[in-house]
């Protein structure tokens, strides 16, 4: 299984999930540190995360599934609800140093079914060295801001 997913880095075909792209910009991160890790990374033992709290461990469908599905057919599909995912260019939001950046026409595949977005690799690798350039952005937006307190 990780000779697979070492193969998969190697081919370019890692993807991020939504919550690891905006993690490895929170924790700084770059994706080239990332592909390091996996290529030459050695293999931990880490306990369960308890319940409610995120795992950003890389994740692997169980070998099972592999003969259900193809592997072709496994990365068309969205990892939380097995989905059937498109592609489209989305905006992703992301608060970083006090700042709401907005990227625009961003590529993804996205999951029909429940939402969730992929990112590729090199699509990571831009928006965090955009932000970590702070690249001067193409417009400016202004945007409401709501205390829900004032709202209760
Ligand atoms: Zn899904």
């Amino acid at each position: 299984m990780i000779r697979d997913i070492i193969k998969a880095v190697f081919n370019g075909r890692l993807e991020y999930s939504e919550h690891a792209l905006s993690q490895s910009i929170h924790r700084d991160i770059s994706n080239q540190e990332v592909k390091q890790a996996i290529i030459g990374g050695k293999i931990i033992e880490l306990p369960s995360p308890a319940v409610g709290e995120s795992d950003h461990r890389l994740r692997a469908q169980p070998a099972g599934m592999d003969r259900l599905r193809s592997k072709a057919e496994l990365r068309m599909t969205c990892h939380v609800c097995g989905g059937r995912l498109e592609d489209k260019l989305v905006t992703y939001t992301i608060e970083h140093g006090g700042q709401l950046h907005v990227f625009e026409n961003v590529p993804a595949r996205v999951c029909r079914q429940c939402g969730e977005r992929y990112f590729a690799d090199d699509t990571v690798g831009k928006v965090q060295g955009a932000i970590r350039q702070e690249r001067e952005p193409d417009r400016f937006i202004q945007a409401p801001v709501i205390d829900y307190r004032s709202i209760v």
